[in-house]
């Protein structure tokens, strides 16, 4: 599984790497980045910044 960060569409909330910073990192530019390898450990947490973002900026790939 990966999760992506659309960047063109993130406003930079920081809302992902609060909930789940294992995943979710804010870059240079201010816009969420995801990390290519996701586990199962993060999956809740995942989908809940996923399911939080205002504008709909996170995928969860299988
Ligand atoms: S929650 Fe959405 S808008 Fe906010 S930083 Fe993460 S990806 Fe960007």
């Amino acid at each position: 599984m990966e999760a992506k960060v659309d960047q063109n569409v993130c406003i930079g909330c920081t809302l992902c790497a609060t909930v789940c910073p294992e995943v979710f990192e804010m870059n240079a530019e201010n816009k969420a980045e995801a990390n290519s390898e996701l586990t199962e450990a993060f999956m809740d947490r995942v989908n809940e910044a996923k399911d939080g973002c205002p504008v709909s900026a996170i995928f969860v790939e299988e």
